[in-house]
């Protein structure tokens, strides 16, 4: 468990974490990041290993490398300790959680992030749950290449909603065979799915509607996959798709944990902040709780306002964002990899597709402190990172793997009376819409001598484009009269309102390493932009921005 900084007196919170996974160690980084010595974080796992689990599909293909990490360093680059245990039960109540060795570990607040268990749904298939399954994969390939399998059908299961691995899949299989001089194996997909990825919309749809006909693959749409009998699928209408094989998806379900909420699939119902119903102190987030889509990012996001919540319960000073999911894929095609972002908690919004990176670290499994992380594990440091970045949309990504303590000061100053974001010396700011040509707005920003904009549609503030984002785009030699906002700007950019304290903003700013913090209403209207001189110092600065 971890102790309090020399000097810091008050109450450590005690938070421990169940699970080891994708939720559990953004939780912890950003557990790290915002309450810093306020908090004690014990993770308690089954296995002392990370996997990243997105990569089993790319070995599979030996296009690279399965990446495991130990799970004792990354938890202790978090400040936080290690337990190895399987929980068995919460005890709401008395605040303690079981393992199913028989300790039992005391908490001031809980996350439970113990993800999903795969369960075969499509009788007969090999389902693939990722790096277990890693062997029979390249055994299937091996017997295809020889001629003994001659047909492959790959199937997304009814209510499986994460199905991207199966595009790659049957991408990468028809990339593999063609490149060993099999082009006579016939693959095809069935999906419950009106178009291909349907959660990231319909220029996604088409795009790999594309990639697939290129590979002759052939794709069944809302098609529910039954049973693999000899020779054949069986879809629920009854028709049989002949198939010497059948790669499936599972299903997931939540593991049981005594004293918990949860569905009959053993999901954990969440509010907002990812507190888990009529139960206050115990949080959850990734795939074990009922938010319908099973990914690694939207654990991340889900365990990043979970953190949140956690930290301020311990007395930091943060302003806890609810979660808002924003879907982020990268498909592997068999040649360059397809860029996919869709914002979940607006549909409206159009969805984003390209070859060009959309998020910065371009991770599979996108996470504002996890991303960094295994960049910086496996690259060699966030130097290189920051050198290397492309332009692009970006989102919240530290690029600092080594994320900053919370300074001092901010939490001195973090109590009631304090000046709030409504003294500070705010300027008005530049409003502009997603479908602006960045020459526009380059002039209008020029013109007012400001440092950003606001992306405003509908009212709302959806994005913030910086001169930074501008020379980002020029640097890419883009055309300042065709590249839109939407494309270079940040978008879901932190926000704060104008009642919050001045210490909770220079908090966010230091925190987040954001130089330009938009000042919005309770729906999200933008009413001023915060520049961090006239936070950290305000009496110094005139208002810039
Ligand atoms: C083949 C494949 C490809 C994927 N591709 C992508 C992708 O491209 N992009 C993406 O974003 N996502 C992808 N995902 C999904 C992503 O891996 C998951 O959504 C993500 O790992 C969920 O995170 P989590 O923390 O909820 O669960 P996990 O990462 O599964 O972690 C759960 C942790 O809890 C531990 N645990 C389980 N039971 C207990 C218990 N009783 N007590 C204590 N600990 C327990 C486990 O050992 C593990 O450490 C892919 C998944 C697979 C299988």
């Amino acid at each position: 468990m971890g102790r309090p900084e020399e000097g810091v007196t008050e109450h450590v919170m005690s938070v421990v974490i169940v699970g080891g996974g994708v939720a559990a160690l953004e939780a912890a980084f950003a557990l790290q990041a915002l309450a810093g010595p306020r908090v004690g974080v014990e993770l308690v796992a089954p296995e002392p290993q990370f996997y990243y689990r997105p990569l089993a599909v790319a070995k599979s293909f030996e296009l690279g490398e399965l990446r495991r990490y130990d799970l004792g360093d990354l938890v202790a680059r978090a400040g936080a300790s290690l337990t190895l245990g399987r929980v068995t039960a919460v005890d709401a109540v008395a605040h303690e959680v079981h393992t199913a060795a028989g300790a039992v570990i005391p908490f001031d607040a809980l996350l439970v992030a113990c993800g999903a268990e795969p369960k075969p749904c499509v009788e007969g298939a090999l389902t693939f749950r990722g790096p277990a399954d890693m062997e029979r994969i390249a055994e299937l390939l091996a017997e295809a290449e020889f001629g003994s399998v001659k047909s492959i059908a790959f199937s997304i299961p009814d209510g499986v909603l994460w199905g991207l691995p199966v595009y790659e899949l049957a991408l990468l299989t028809a990339a593999t065979l063609e490149s060993r001089g099999r082009k006579d194996v016939e693959i095809l997909i069935t999906t419950p799915e009106d178009e291909p990825l349907a959660l990231f919309g319909r220029e996604a749809g088409d795009v790999t509607a594309a990639l697939l006909r290129r590979r002759g693959i052939v794709i069944h749409t809302q098609a529910l996959a039954r049973a693999f009998h000899y020779g054949g699928l069986v879809l629920a209408s009854g028709e049989v798709l002949p198939a010497d094989r059948v790669v499936a998806l599972p299903r997931l379900e939540g593991p049981r944990l005594d004293g918990l909420t949860q569905t009959l699939h053993g999901f954990i119902p969440i509010d907002q902040h990812c507190q888990v119903d009529g139960m206050p102190g115990i949080y959850a987030a990734g795939d074990v709780t009922t938010f319908p889509v099973k990914q690694g990012g939207i654990a991340t996001q889900q365990a990043d306002a979970a953190a949140q919540a956690i930290a301020l319960a311990a007395g930091a000073d943060v302003v806890p964002q609810p979660f808002r999911p924003v879907l982020r894929g990268m498909l592997f095609t068999g040649s360059e990899p397809q860029f996919m972002r869709h914002d979940l908690a607006h549909p409206d919004e159009r969805p984003v597709v390209g070859l060009k990176e959309l998020w910065w670290p371009p991770a599979k499994i996108a996470g504002h402190y996890l991303g960094p992380l295994i960049l910086s594990l496996d690259d060699g440091g966030a130097t290189e990172v920051e050198a290397a970045k492309p332009a692009g949309f970006q989102i919240h990504l530290e690029l600092d793997p080594a994320p900053r303590a919370p300074r001092s000061l901010d939490l001195e100053e973090a109590g009631t009376g304090g000046p709030t974001v409504a003294d500070l010396p705010m300027a008005p700011p530049l409003i502009v819409a997603p479908e602006d040509t960045l020459g526009e707005v380059a002039e209008r920003m020029r013109d007012r001598n400001l440092g950003s904009a606001v992306v405003s549609e509908y009212g709302r503030t959806v994005g913030i484009l910086t001169s930074r984002d501008l020379l980002n785009a020029f640097a890419s030699r883009v055309h300042s009269s065709e590249a839109r906002v939407r494309q270079w700007m940040t978008a879901d950019p932190i926000t704060i309102q104008a009642t919050a304290s001045a210490a909770a903003a220079a908090s966010l700013m230091t925190e987040h390493g954001i130089h330009h913090l938009p000042v919005v209403t309770e729906d999200g209207r933008p009413v001023a932009i915060l520049g961090l001189r006239d936070v950290v110092d305000p009496g110094l600065t005139a208002p810039t921005a």
